[in-house]
């Protein structure tokens, strides 16, 4: 345990430890002008977020197979040439088209009320009938196979609170399939949040060929533990779901690419990223409009102050990350055909929200993880020197990091994230200008230096 008076000698002199050149590091030592004038520029003023409000304004709802994400596509692109990005270009990409359409949910009895919900992406619909039963809650998969027995012909109800995400949006995956096993006739969860004021959220889910194919949706959790309060009663719970959800023929998308050729190694690439679309609710600010935007104005600031780093810096906005990862996909197989997958230094990706940033979460060697530490100590300033082993956020550079490319996330204060995730509160309300732009500094210092260095980041 660390007393005050340590604590306080900790306070006072490490700070003046870090700002000493003499102690610093190589690769800090020659970057931190250079860090401090990118730094400067991101907090100057409010850029980043007036971009943010003006695409999530104009562009939200940028679900694949959509008019809106087209649109978002060509408004990106030319914004982009605007900016004076040398290089700009898009790669087709074939994509997954589901709608939504009308959809509504109601209880009819012990008392009736209206619900809030929402289908889950790629479900199927009700067949053009109000589909009416009987409810069954359960609480984990395993109750359901005890019950199995009682979920004949029912709606089941996952009420599963969350715990983290990776854990309690198995019931989102496979929810679906497990309630089909067991004959009912839809799969109903509890939203994926820590956190809720009626709101429901929305996100992928899946079907198994070998079952059939019930319709999926979403409640909010106060529905769900007033369904399990009431089913604890002994009452019987009469439900009515109505959705119109629906997979059409695939559509035709794209990955929007951009660079800043690379001065002495420019077959070297350090990719930066997000994804481009979003679900078909909210506006997809912090999921992930946030993210391309940090990583394109990090890119637009390194550009703009005249550095030309001696590697490419690459700027992909992938498409369908939502419901398919098809963007991600078609990328990885194009930079393989095009033999660019060796020369793929670093897969950046910023899609955990852009929030205050704390750091990176890295996937590779030691000994590049030695060397991105050195390099996050020049964003003292913003408060994002934490480095540390496992990225989150990272499904597009995903199948990059399978063919041995190193990968990494901006780590950010996801307290929240959870709250807002695929919902229509996800808005650019959420976002804090301040926090955004101390997030677009830390990918600008990181990825500048990483493209920079005379050593290539080791595999
Ligand atoms: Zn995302």
């Amino acid at each position: 345990m660390i007393t005050a008076a340590i604590l306080s000698l900790i306070l006072t002199f490490s700070p003046n430890i870090a700002e000493t050149p003499e102690n610093d590091a190589g690769i800090a030592r020659e970057y931190r002008d250079v860090a401090q004038r990118l730094i400067d520029a991101a907090t100057a003023d409010h850029h980043a977020w007036d971009r943010l409000a003006y695409i999530t304004d104009y562009y939200p709802r940028r679900l694949s197979g959509s008019r809106m994400l087209e649109d978002a596509i060509d408004w990106s692109v030319e914004t982009l040439n605007s900016d004076g990005i040398p290089v700009v270009r898009t790669q087709d990409v074939t994509v997954p088209h589901w709608e939504r359409g009308n959809e509504y949910a109601r209880v009819l009895s012990p008392v009736p009320m209206e619900l809030a919900m929402m289908a889950l992406g790629g479900s199927v619909g009700t067949g053009g009938e109000v589909l009416r039963a009987e409810v069954l809650v359960v609480g984990s998969f395993d109750e359901l196979q005890e019950r199995s027995g009682e979920a004949q012909g029912r709606i089941v109800v996952w009420n599963v609170p969350f715990t983290d995400y990776g854990t309690t949006v198995q019931y989102r995956g496979r929810g679906a399939i497990e309630a089909a096993r067991a004959g009912a006739v839809a799969s109903v969860i509890r939203s994926v949040t820590p956190f809720s004021m009626q709101t429901p959220h929305t996100g992928g889910m899946r079907y198994d060929a070998l079952v059939p194919q019930i319709p999926g949706a979403a409640i909010t959790p106060e529905a769900a533990s007033w369904m399990q309060r009431m089913a604890d009663r002994g009452e019987t719970i009469e439900m009515e779901l109505y959705m119109e959800a629906r997979t059409l023929p695939d559509a035709i998308s794209r990955n929007v690419i951009a660079e800043i050729p690379g001065s002495e190694f420019p077959e070297e690439i350090v990719v930066i990223g997000c994804h481009i679309d979003s679900w078909d609710v909210g506006h997809g600010a912090m999921d992930d409009a946030g993210g391309c935007i940090v990583t394109w104005e990090a890119m637009r600031l390194i550009h703009q102050l005249g550095l030309q780093p001696k590697r490419t810096i690459r700027l992909v906005l992938f498409t369908n990350e939502e419901n398919g990862i098809r963007g991600a996909l078609a990328y990885r197989d194009k930079v393989i055909e095009n033999g660019e997958i060796e020369n793929h230094v670093l897969g950046f990706e910023v899609d955990f929200g852009v929030f205050e940033p704390l750091g990176f979460g890295f996937d590779g060697s030691e000994e590049a993880l030695h060397l991105l530490e050195e390099i996050a100590s020049l964003l003292e300033p913003v408060g994002a020197t934490a480095v540390r082993r496992g990225s989150a956020g990272t499904v597009d550079v995903g199948p990059l990091r399978r063919e041995g490319v190193p990968v990494m996330g901006l780590d950010v204060d996801t307290e929240r994230y959870f709250w807002y995730h695929h919902t229509h509160a996800d808005t650019i309300d959420i976002i804090d200008p301040d926090e955004l732009a101390r997030c677009v500094a830390s990918v600008a210092v990181m990825t500048y230096v990483v493209a920079d260095m005379t050593v290539r980041l080791p595999r």
